[in-house]
């Protein structure tokens, strides 16, 4: 039996690895607002220890990493680490998540260290709200960094919005027609309830039905098949768009019996299912200088750990949200 092959018959080929739990805008969603404490840079996971780990993962049958955090842009060095992994045996696909703000700068020497596809988190496109989500004023500084990955050649570059009711929902329309004039793929995520916001949660949530009802109000809409069998998002096309609409629905339709994924923390912990807290250290027994052949085993333990499915039935408001914010976990 494959040693990437879960209790469930699922093959878990997909790693994020968040590098850093440090972000530069402060999303109402996403972050605490306040008292969040960085990690001290000694509890972070150093670049030769990610790579150790992603020698692991690849060996069990990983063939994809996604970098995440926080905000990956703002770890220095940051390239070193995409070169480095991208050459890893077995690996097909390195990509990146970020918010974009340092995008611009970052977008040709990334592509150059073989990250070819992109996801970026911008959820309106009035600047004024931009601030009012993220806390800051950098809505250009995102969109030129969209601009210049689309022109280094980055494919394809997913755009990605958090729904929320009251704050975006007017926006699902205009944000969807970007794909008319780029070859973006836009997708609409359910806002998940992270932060214990309780009925608040409940009364700025979206349903991706609720979204496809809006963009059929839009323009002809059509389904269209993935490449990937394995990605969470459905797919829709407007009649001659460039780009494609996508459709993430972890609360309503949630995708469990199809997730393929595992993510390792910025502090080292291997945690198999976004929404349930068990976590299994694989930091420690790295530093205390395990065999490649032990560290195998910690990651084969995390991939039998991984539940069924998530518990957060759905926004029933009265769910236990995860301990970790979203910011610490690594989208
Ligand atoms: N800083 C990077 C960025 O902004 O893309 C990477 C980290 S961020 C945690 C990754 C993704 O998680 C973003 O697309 C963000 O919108 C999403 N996210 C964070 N909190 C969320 C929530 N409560 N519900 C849905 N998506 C959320």
């Amino acid at each position: 039996m494959p040693r990437n092959i879960d209790n469930f018959h699922r093959k878990i080929d997909y790693l994020r690895i968040s590098i850093t739990d440090w972000c530069n805008l402060r999303c109402i969603y996403c972050r605490p607002q306040g008292k969040w404490k960085k990690l001290p840079h000694e509890e972070i996971l150093s670049y030769e220890e990610i790579i150790e780990i992603s020698k692991v993962a690849t060996n069990l049958g990983i063939t994809k990493i996604r970098i995440t955090g926080g905000e990956p842009l703002l770890r220095r060095n940051i390239i070193y680490l995409c070169k480095e992994l991208s050459q890893l045996k077995g690996l097909k696909s390195l990509t990146v998540t970020t918010n974009g703000v340092l995008l611009k700068h970052f977008a040709s020497e990334l592509y150059r260290a073989g990250v070819h596809r992109l996801n970026v988190s911008l959820d309106t496109l009035d600047p004024d709200k931009y601030r009012r989500i993220t806390g800051k004023n950098m809505f250009h500084k995102v969109w030129d960094g969209i601009e210049e990955a689309l022109m280094v050649g980055f494919y394809p570059v997913k755009i990605n919005v958090v729904a929320i009711r009251g704050i975006n929902d007017d926006e699902i329309g205009e944000l969807a027609r970007l794909t008319f004039r780029y070859p973006l793929h836009v997708r609409f995520i359910e806002l998940m309830p992270f932060l214990n916001h309780g009925s608040d949660s409940v009364d700025r949530f979206i349903s991706t039905d609720e979204i496809l009802s809006r963009l059929r109000e839009v323009s002809d809409i059509k389904p269209v098949s993935s490449s990937n069998v394995n990605g969470p998002a459905t797919h829709f096309r407007f009649r001659g768009a460039l780009g494609k609409v996508g459709l993430i629905s972890p609360i309503s339709h949630h995708f469990c019996p199809t997730c393929n994924r595992l993510r390792l923390t910025a502090d080292g912990k291997l945690r198999a299912c976004l929404f349930s807290d068990a976590e299994i250290d694989i930091k420690t027994p790295l530093r205390s200088g395990a065999s490649h052949k032990e560290l195998e085993k910690v990651f084969h333990q995390a991939i039998l750990n991984k539940p069924e499915k998530h518990s957060l039935k759905a926004m029933s408001g009265t769910d236990i949200p995860p301990h970790r914010p979203m910011v610490a976990i690594g989208g």
